[in-house]
This record gives structure tokens, C-alpha cells and sequence, in this order.
């Protein structure tokens, strides 16, 4: 090198080795970040880069400087310095925006502000240009807020009384669909004034009753497609109850893909027809069922019509089947419209309808033969959709934010809040709560309802309560409120655009649920819910960049990535042999298909005919998945079927039971491992639950135990349950307290969750040879036993086991013979 470029004061030099030792440094934090990206908040993670990249360059700048002092530069090395420095004012320019943003979060485009198109526009150009689309995004929040004065005088408008806010961009109005009926508002003293009746003549499928009726007179299948909302779910069983279809004792059905959509829709129309619920207006879930001799109109899930087949398979009691939200795709669904159908050719009395609340009514239609498609014009008012401008990484925190923000800057109206499923919901209520409480009067009161499919059902039906003057609803949702059910009143909804889906691995046979990005369709349906009863309001928690080009178009029929094993064992037993020729509207994968037939035949369950063995069809019994199915009758065999239920219980409310408050995770971790027993996780859920049982099913144990009450008292409801299916299969309640005998039977279902620790420390299944970890939860986490069966595989960081039992090697050849032996 040049020596006289290394002419340097020796305290320049200890200032540069400094420096340099600085630069090394982050160097390798910069290696650290990466794997931390997953849990950290993206912004945080870019805040970080943005610095860094500044110090990188005035470490650079500086550096140059220091060789170039005192020599000549040539044009090319000037030029470089230059770029550098004209680098590092950009990256200070950002820095200063971010910091202007974050300090102005505090925006909420107000009442009259003019929708600005630019960001759709702008996108329009493509995934490339993300980078230019967030450099004008800098540049114009620079301007726009880029003196402190403004910044002060929006604080003072906004009568800030938070720590912070989201800001959000205005994008589109999503028009209304009503005409000039739009202009006519509902307020909240009219809603509250309307007597049910006047509810139910207010709804837009009123003036169709008659047309309605007389169209399902005419046609024996009809495809009814309205805007969410329009009364099709309560009002068309009442229609048809009046119009006689519930004569000679014969029964309306109506189908809902989701439990609480069923009870509580079936609470609404009992209310409505001055039924108690249970009698003349009934439901039936897993698990539950609430009708009587009695019952004409029938609420269901469409999983419970399916086992209803097996016992009627012709649907003999039923004059009125509908298939209701039928856009729901749900798996069970698609395996009934193939199963109506066909029911529809040899029984022509049977009146079938097909409701969608979305624009699939062509492609129903054509799949029921040509079907007539009655539609309902649905009445909407605007609304407004808001983007953030910055992505929100932690979406429940920035939903938190959201809702105290609208609740303090916008006129009356109740808000409606998407998460993904309970944990998130008790999560954020928490918050709330936590964050209202310390507000205390400076806000109104701000009422707030979680709404998820354990939460007991005089819980579910305080979201219908009309909310009082003076104060504000907040509703916390899964999708459920997406189209299953409406909750008036709704004129804000904040949609972080995620929900939790079933995603399965075809190769190795694999189902997760995962906290996936909804798609447009969703995310407009989701929407629609702020325009009900007035114009609304949408704040979705994401860019309209990620809007454009992260969401998918449709959702993916369930059918297409879902185990099929509980769906095969039922149309097999349905005598449906011909799987691959079953009419499918969207078939499923050939291989998932294969693969489901083939987990079976391990089961035993089917025959090497593909048809159905006697141990498969008393597996059909049951509502289960075919492994817990198998687990359930191989108790019969080690005669502990006592247990064996116990387990199977408490694996169907798996990770509802125990509870970490916040501030007592040490207390909570000691009391859950205290019921700690050898041989593992099943035998502790064992132990849990025959404690409480020693304790009379107390609630005050439970409290101390940090177990939720709740979940006990559900796991008893099912095991009930179980119980009586045992029994109809003959299955006699015998008791052992032999861990080996429990532990054979479970892993006579589960042999296919074998895995085994390899040398290097690592488990492996046994199946697909894929690494996978015991979770840190479990009562193995420590002992890490040779050979185990896991319940399932969760994948957060890792693939982890959840619910792990200790199992012998040699037990497996016992358990499941023709499967292991054909494997050698
Ligand atoms: P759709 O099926 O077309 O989406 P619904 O029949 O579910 O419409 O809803 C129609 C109306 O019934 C809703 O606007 C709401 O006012 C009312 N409703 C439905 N369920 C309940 C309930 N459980 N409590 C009070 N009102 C309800
Ligand atoms: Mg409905």
C-alpha cells in the first residue's frame, strides 16, 4: 500500500482501531439479527438496519478520509466519496422520517379527507418497485410532516392521549350496493327501537319471502346467493316452516361450517319463533346436541350432517336441506355437495338449497346440474378502507393500538376485530383491558367482547347485546364474524389479515394449522361487515403494496390441503368405495388421496381391497381423528378403556388446559410439573384430570392449579360423549392403572408418530426420517427416552412433538403387525 496514506497521529490511529473494531463488531451482530426476524417486530429490525447503515457509512466516510488526508484524490476516488456521502445523507434522511413517523403516529385521515389513490396507482408498476414505492413513501411523509410545527399542532389536535398510534393511508371506498336506500341511516336509537319483528322486516330477504317460497316450490335444488347479513341463515328456515315445509312432522336442516355460527344462529331464530332452544328450533355440534323429539328446524355443522348419514342415509326426516355458507369451502362441505346430490336423484320430495354469501353461485349452479341461482341484492353502505403505511409485524399490538385510536378520535360506532384464534383473543383482551383501565375517564367506556368457538355461550351471546349509549363495542373475532355471523352495530373493523388455516404436507402426511395471510376475497368480506347499519370504516393492518401483491385471490378449498382420513373412513362406510370417482367439485390431490388410504391400512381399517374392515367400521363410530379412533377401540384390548378416555378427552382440548398469567409464569411452570408423570405427556393429562376428578370437578383447584376450568369442564362433556360411543360399539369400561397397558394403547393409534433418538442427540421420525424436537413444554423435554409417540407436530421455530409418551421399541410389532412386518 501506498505508506503515505498510513501517515497517522497516533491518536487518529487509536481513534481509527477503534472504529474498526466497532465495524467488526456489528459486522457480526448484523449475522445475529437474521435468525431474529421471525419473532422480532420487522420494524424494529428495520430501525436497526437503518442504523447501522449509517454508522457503517460514517465509519466508511471516516476511514477514507483518514487515508486520503493527505494525498491528492483522482477524479474517480472523489467521485467515490462523494456517492458515500451523499449515501449517508439519504440514510440520515430516512432515519429522520422514521423518526418523524414514529414520533406522528398519531394520524387518522379524518372525516371529508380526500381518498388518495397514489399508493394503488404507484403499485401498479410491480414487485420491483417496492424500493422506489417506499423512498416515496419516506419523501412524502417527509413532507407532509416534515417540520416540527406541523407535528406539534396535529398533537394538539388530536388531544393525544396515547403513548402511540398507527398511521394509516386512505386508499379506496368500496362502494355501497344499495342506490339511494344508502342514504337512508340507520342510527343506534332506530336499531334499538326495532322490535324483532321489525328486525326481521328491516332485512333485505323481506320483500323475497314470497318469491322465495315459491321458487323452492318450483325447483327442487336452488343456489342462493346474498350479501352477508341479508337474513339467509335465519330468516329462510322460519320462511319454510311457514310455508308448510315442516308438515307431517318432517324436519328443516341447515348446515353452518362453524360450531358457534350453529348455536348461536339456532339461539337468534329460537328467539325469534318464541321457541325455548332445544325444542321446535334445536342445534347439534360435536359433542353437543341440543334438539328434542320435537325439533323442526335443525342447525348443524356440516361435519354432524355428514355422521348423520351414516345413520339416515337417505335423509328420511328432512323435507328442506341448505347448505349454508357454502363459499366456506369447508371440507365437509365439499364431501356433502357430492353426497346431496346425489341423495337429491332418488329422493325428489327433498328440497335442497345451496347459500353462498360470495359470487361462486355460477360454478355451485353448474355443479348441481344447471341449478337456478335466486339472488338477494344485498344493501350496503360505503365503506372506506385504510392501509397502514409501514407493515406492523406484531398485528395484535398494533390491533390494541387501533381500537383505542378509533375509540378516541372517531364518531359513535362499534368495532369488529379479526384475530386469528383464541390465544390472540385473550391476549389482546388483556391488553385492552389493562390499557382502558390506566386510561380510566379520559376515554369512554369501551365494552369488550371476545367471540371464539370454546367460549361458553352465555359469553357468545353478550356480543349481541346493544351497546349503550355513551359508551363503545369492541367485538374480538376469528373469522367467524367474516360471514357466519352478523353483529349490528359494527362500523369499524380492523383487520390485521391473517387467520389460522389448515395446511397439510401431502408427502409425509402432515397437518398443521398455521397463522396464514387471508386472501382479497376474505379480506373484502371482512371489510364489507363496517358498512351494515352506516357507512364504515376498514383499517387493514397492512400496506395496500401488501394487499396487492401478498394476497392470494381465493382461499384454497379446505379439500385441497387436509388430511382425508376421517373423510375417507366415512364414505367408505358409506359404502362409497369409488374414492377417485366421487363427484368432487374441486377434487382433491391424487396423493393426498393415496396417502390417507394408505394410513388406514396401517390402521387397519381397511383391507388390502381398500375396503372397509370390522375394526374400520366401528372406528367410523366415532368423531375422531382415525388415529384417536384406533386408540379408543385398541383399549379394549389392554383393558383400560377408563383411561383411554380420559386421554382422548384431553387431547381434544390439548392446549386449552393449562395457563401462564403473565406475572406468575414461574408458579404456573412448578404447579404444571408437579403433575408431571413417568412415561410422559398423555399420562399426565391422565393424572390432571383424575385429580380433578378426586377434587369433585373444582373450580377453586383448578384456579390454584393454574388449569383452565373451562377446558376441564369441556374435556368432561367429551368424555362423556366417547363414553356412550364406546358403548355402542361394545366396548366395555374396565379400568387398569398399568402405564404400560395405557401407553400400548396409544400407541396402537399413534405408531405412526413414532420417532426415535438418533446418536446425534436428534429425533427422527420414524416414517420420514424428518428431524424433529421434543417441545419444551413436555414432561420428556428432559429425559429424552429412546423411543416415543407424539400427538403431533407443531411448527413454530421448530418441529416440535406436543403430547410425547415414552414407548419400547418392541411394542410396535405388538401394536400394529402388518405394518411393521411388511416393512422389513
Ligand atoms: P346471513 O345469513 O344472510 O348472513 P343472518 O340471517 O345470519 O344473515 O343475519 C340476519 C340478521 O339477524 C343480522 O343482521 C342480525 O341482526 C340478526 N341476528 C343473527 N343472529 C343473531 C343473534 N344471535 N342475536 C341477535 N341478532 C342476530
Ligand atoms: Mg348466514
Amino acid at each position: 500500500k501506498n505508506s503515505t496514506r498510513n501517515i497517522m497521529s497516533k491518536s487518529d490511529k487509536k481513534a481509527y482501531e477503534e472504529a474498526a473494531k466497532r465495524l467488526k463488531m456489528q459486522k457480526q451482530d448484523k449475522q445475529k439479527i437474521v435468525p431474529e426476524l421471525r419473532d422480532k417486530s420487522r420494524k424494529e429490525y428495520l430501525e436497526k438496519r437503518r442504523k447501522e447503515k449509517i454508522d457503517d457509512l460514517e465509519l466508511q466516510i471516516q476511514e477514507e478520509e483518514y487515508y486520503f488526508k493527505d494525498t491528492k484524490l483522482t477524479e474517480k476516488e472523489k467521485q467515490r466519496l462523494m456517492e458515500k456521502k451523499q449515501q449517508l445523507e439519504l440514510a440520515r434522511g430516512h432515519q429522520r422520517a422514521a423518526d418523524i413517523m414514529k414520533r406522528d403516529r398519531y394520524y387518522i385521515p379524518k372525516e371529508g379527507v380526500k381518498p388518495d389513490n397514489r399508493y394503488v396507482e404507484e403499485t401498479e408498476k410491480g414487485i420491483n418497485e417496492m424500493a422506489l414505492w417506499e423512498e416515496q413513501h419516506v419523501k412524502a411523509a417527509l413532507t407532509s410532516y416534515g417540520s416540527k410545527d406541523a407535528a406539534g399542532q396535529k398533537k394538539k389536535e388530536y388531544d393525544m392521549i396515547m403513548d402511540e398510534e398507527i398511521e394509516f393511508v386512505q386508499t379506496i371506498k368500496m362502494p355501497g350496493t344499495g342506490g339511494k336506500k344508502n342514504k337512508v341511516q340507520l342510527t343506534e336509537q332506530d336499531m334499538k327501537k326495532l322490535s324483532i319483528e321489525e328486525t326481521k322486516r328491516s332485512l333485505p330477504i323481506y320483500p323475497f319471502k314470497e318469491s322465495l317460497i315459491e321458487a323452492v316450490r318450483d325447483h327442487q335444488v336452488l343456489i342462493i346467493e346474498g350479501e352477508t347479513g341479508s337474513g339467509k341463515t335465519t330468516q329462510i328456515p322460519q320462511f319454510l316452516h311457514e310455508a308448510g315445509f315442516t308438515d307431517n312432522k318432517m324436519k328443516i336442516g341447515c348446515t353452518q361450517p362453524r360450531r358457534v355460527a350453529a348455536m348461536s344462529v339456532a339461539a337468534r331464530v329460537a328467539d325469534e319463533m318464541n321457541f325455548k332452544l332445544g325444542n321446535e328450533v334445536g342445534y347439534s355440534i360435536r359433542f353437543e346436541d341440543c334438539t328434542s323429539e320435537r325439533t323442526l328446524i335443525k342447525y348443524m355443522t356440516d361435519g354432524m350432517l355428514l355422521r348423520e348419514f351414516l345413520s339416515e342415509p337417505d335423509l328420511g326426516s328432512y323435507s328442506v336441506m341448505i347448505i349454508d355458507e357454502a363459499h366456506e369451502r369447508t371440507l365437509h362441505t365439499d364431501v356433502l355437495f357430492g353426497l346431496v346430490k346425489d341423495i337429491a336423484r332418488f329422493r325428489p320430495d327433498l328440497k335442497l338449497l345451496i347459500s353462498s354469501a360470495t359470487l361462486d353461485a355460477e360454478k355451485f349452479s353448474e355443479f348441481f346440474d344447471d341449478a337456478p341461482v335466486f339472488r338477494i341484492p344485498g344493501r350496503r353502505f360505503p365503506v372506506d378502507i385504510y392501509y397502514t403505511k409501514a407493515p406492523e409485524a406484531d398485528y395484535i399490538d398494533a390491533a390494541v393500538v387501533s381500537v383505542l385510536q378509533i375509540h378516541s378520535t372517531q364518531p359513535k360506532g362499534d368495532i369488529l376485530v379479526f384475530m386469528t384464534g383464541q390465544e390472540e383473543i385473550d391476549t389482546a383482551t388483556e391488553v385492552l383491558m389493562e390499557r382502558t383501565k390506566r386510561l380510566g375517564s379520559r376515554i369512554k367506556e369501551l365494552i369488550i367482547c371476545p367471540i371464539y368457538a370454546n367460549l361458553p355461550s352465555d359469553l357468545q351471546a353478550k356480543i349481541f347485546d346493544p351497546t349503550p349509549p355513551e359508551s363503545r363495542k369492541v367485538v374480538l373475532a376469528t373469522n367467524i364474524a367474516e360471514t357466519s355471523i352478523t353483529i349490528d352495530g359494527i362500523v369499524y373493523v380492523i383487520d390485521p389479515g391473517f387467520s389460522k388455516q389448515k395446511s397439510y404436507n401431502a408427502r409425509t402426511g402432515m397437518e398443521s394449522l398455521i397463522v396464514t395471510p387471508i386472501s382479497k376475497a376474505n379480506a373484502n368480506q371482512r371489510a364489507g361487515r363496517a358498512g351494515r347499519v352506516s357507512a364504515g370504516k376498514c383499517f387493514r393492518l397492512y400496506t395496500a403494496w401488501a394487499y396487492k401483491h401478498e394476497l392470494d385471490e381465493n382461499t384454497i378449498p379446505e379439500i385441497q390441503r387436509t388430511n382425508l382420513g376421517n373423510v375417507v373412513i366415512l364414505l367408505k362406510s358409506l359404502g362409497i368405495n369409488d374414492l377417485l370417482h366421487f363427484d368432487f367439485m374441486d377434487p382433491p390431490p391424487h396423493e393426498t388421496l393415496v396417502i390417507a388410504l394408505e394410513q388406514l391400512y396401517a390402521l387397519g381399517a381397511l383391507n388390502h381391497m381398500g375396503e372397509l374392515t370390522k375394526l374400520g367400521r366401528r372406528m367410523a363410530e366415532f368423531p375422531l381423528d382415525p388415529m384417536l379412533s384406533k386408540m379408543l377401540i385398541a383399549s379394549e384390548k389392554y383393558k383400560c378403556s377408563e383411561e383411554i378416555l380420559t386421554v382422548a378427552a384431553m387431547l381434544s382440548v390439548n392446549n386449552a388446559i393449562f395457563y401462564r398469567p403473565k406475572d406468575k409464569i414461574v408458579h404456573a411452570d412448578t404447579a404444571r410439573t408437579n403433575f408431571f408423570k413417568p412415561g410422559g405427556d398423555h399420562l399426565t393429562l391422565l393424572n390432571v384430570y383424575n385429580q380433578w376428578v378426586e377434587t369433585n370437578y373444582s373450580t377453586q383447584w383448578c384456579f390454584e392449579n393454574f388449569i383452565q376450568h373451562r377446558s376441564m369442564k369441556r374435556a368432561r362433556d367429551v368424555r362423556d360423549q366417547l363414553e356412550g360411543l364406546l358403548q355402542r360399539v361394545e366396548i366395555d369400561i374396565l379400568s387398569s392403572t398399568d402405564s404400560v397397558d395405557i401407553r400400548k394403547a396409544i400407541t396402537a393409534g399413534f405408531f405412526y408418530h413414532t420417532a426415535r433418538l438418533g446418536k446425534g442427540g436428534q429425533y427422527k421420525t420414524v416414517k420420514h426420517q424428518q428431524t424433529v424436537m421434543i417441545h419444551p413444554n413436555s414432561s420428556l423435554f428432559e429425559t429424552q427416552p429412546r423411543w416415543i409417540v407424539y400427538h403431533e407436530l407443531v411448527f413454530t421455530t421448530k418441529e416440535y412433538m406436543r403430547q410425547v409418551s415414552e414407548i419400547e421399541n418392541n411394542w410396535l410389532l405388538e401394536v400394529a403387525p402388518h405394518y411393521y412386518k411388511q416393512k422389513e
